[in-house]
């Protein structure tokens, strides 16, 4: 019988106890109690999940396949997430402390993911390409890469997940996931699903573990045909380093500081909305937190007043509990990070309008206050870099022209939200935006069929939509001589 808070990698359609019997332990961030035991995965179980990945690829029964019944196998797959949703939503929200509602939510969407991709899977095909040479046929195909790394962060680790296997699966790759040691539950759960749902066993692959160790030894496996990341900008760097030196392809979702501007004719109350969804939601744990504010002159004050005051209401508890509004920050290091930089903004010269502390709310866990920064500009850290955590720094602006290049004035290029009434400035604003994703009086919105890429240090590559799968695949141009003609002498001169 195995131990149920005992968990261990899935390599080759089974669980699989780590080579060094090593395992560490995974804690609920809202009580700091111990959730169970999962394998610390390291080199030889990473080489274990590529050959095992490698092989199946090299399969008939996975290689020879039809796109149709890839498809199928797709379908399944997101059927019987749904079917699984409410395990799979418990399990994350103990692993990351985000709000149980939320991860209902994300679960409710993620078949989209997999039905989306499955009924695109007998869609990849190449083309036939009109040479000027008329004795040759000149076709391309779209050929699978063979294995794919897939690295994910804790803080939505099944949505993230699927924007990275759904699409390596429609092309006909196998995979090896290693998500974060935060959130290994319910990727491995996944993983069960995928058998169940008929893909063969090696197919897909999850090793579980530290980054530095398992992370690292996939990035450098040398079956390795692709790797698919998403998590911090500096992790993304050092990958990219690592693989274009041998010229594999990658996929890079990293960090974000995304501008959300609020111009004098915008629906105040709307956008107040706007801001708070676009911080507080999540703890602020998302890539594309809204996290710096610029709001007009002349509505900044009721801005900062009507977003102050929804900060204050947010109810701070128990993911698990429906009331709740604002849950734990992931980890304990993850809300010292966030505290950090509070009181770095603080000796900065910010002032703190609301919020601006730790607490474990009752519970032992690590929480952190909503928090609005004022009096704060471009050139201070806690505007320039990422805290991952419920913290807005809200500026006033005078001119569109001042706002653009303020917005624009940072690193990172991942999102923006413009909040405005007027449909000429919506369109010119969204152009003039350095980010890869722009919203107009909404903010979050995504759906798997939507392309989207970072700009800038937030990444390289599209995940979601028909331009994902492209990721997955090589192109291929193949040129037939269809004459019966000699094949001429390529030393003598053609007339
Ligand atoms: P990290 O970059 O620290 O980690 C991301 C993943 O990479 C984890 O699985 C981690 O493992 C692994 N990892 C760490 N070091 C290495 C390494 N040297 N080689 C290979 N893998 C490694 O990010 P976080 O987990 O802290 O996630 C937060 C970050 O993710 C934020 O910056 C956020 O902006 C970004 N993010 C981006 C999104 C996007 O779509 N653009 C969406 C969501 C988050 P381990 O956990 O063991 O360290």
């Amino acid at each position: 019988m195995s131990d149920p808070s005992t968990l261990r990698h899935f390599i080759d359609g089974e669980p699989s106890e780590p080579a060094a019997g090593e395992y560490f332990t995974s804690t609920n961030p809202a009580t700091g109690e111990e959730l169970y035991r999962a394998a610390r995965g390291d080199a030889a179980d990473i080489d274990r999940a590529m050959t095992a990945a490698h092989r199946a690829f090299e399969d008939p029964h996975w290689r020879n396949l039809s796109q149709t019944r890839r498809g199928r196998l797709l379908r399944r797959l997101g059927d019987l997430i749904a079917e699984n949703a409410e395990e799979l939503a418990r399990a994350e929200t103990l692993d990351n402390g985000k709000l149980l509602r939320e991860m209902r939510g994300q679960l409710a969407t993620l078949p989209e993911y997999y039905h989306y991709y499955a009924g695109l899977a007998d869609k990849i095909h190449g083309d036939v390409v009109p040479t000027s040479d008329r004795r040759v046929l000149n076709y391309t195909t779209r050929e699978p890469l063979g294995v794919v790394g897939a690295i994910t962060p804790w803080n939505s680790p099944l949505t993230l997940t699927a924007g990275k296997l759904a699409p390596a699966l429609c092309a006909g790759n196998t995979v090896v996931l290693k998500p974060s040691e935060y959130t290994s539950a319910s990727v491995l759960k996944l993983a069960g699903l995928a058998l169940e749902a008929g893909f063969p066993p090696g197919v897909v692959n999850v090793v579980t573990g530290f980054g530095t160790e398992a992370g690292q030894a996939l990035v450098d496996h040398p079956l390795l045909a692709k790797i698919s990341f998403t998590g911090s900008t500096a992790t993304g760097s050092r990958i990219a380093s690592a693989t274009a030196g041998r010229f594999i392809g990658s996929t890079l979702e990293l960090g974000g500081k995304s501008p959300n501007i609020v111009f004098d004719d915008a629906d105040i109350p709307n956008a107040a909305m706007g801001v708070v969804a676009g911080i507080f939601a999540a703890a602020g744990q998302t890539c594309i937190a809204g996290s710096r504010v610029f709001a007009h002159r002349s509505v900044y004050d009721e801005l900062l007043d009507r977003v102050c005051e929804r900060a204050k209401s947010i109810r701070i508890g128990d993911p698990l509990d429906d009331a709740t509004e604002l849950g734990p920050l992931a980890f304990t290091a993850q809300r010292d990070k966030v505290a950090g930089y509070v009181d770095l903004g603080r000796s900065e010269g910010a002032r703190v309008l609301t919020g601006g502390n730790a607490t474990d709310a009752g519970l032992g866990g690590c929480f952190y206050e909503p928090t609005v920064l004022v009096d704060v500009d471009n050139s201070m850290r806690v505007v320039r870099e990422e805290i991952f955590g419920p913290v807005v720094a809200i500026m006033p602006f005078d001119t569109e022209d001042e706002v653009v290049h303020l917005a624009n004035d940072t690193d990172y290029g991942l999102a923006a939200g413009v909040w405005t009434q007027n449909l000429s400035r919506a369109h010119r604003v969204a152009a003039r935006l350095d980010a890869g994703t722009v919203w107009v009086n909404t903010y979050r919105a995504m759906s798997p069929m939507s392309p989207r890429q970072g700009f800038k240090s937030s990444g390289t590559g599209v995940e979601h939509g028909t331009e994902a799968v492209k990721e997955y695949t090589r192109l291929k141009s193949v040129w037939i001589n269809t004459s019966e003609e000699p094949v001429a002498d390529p030393f003598v001169m053609r007339s």
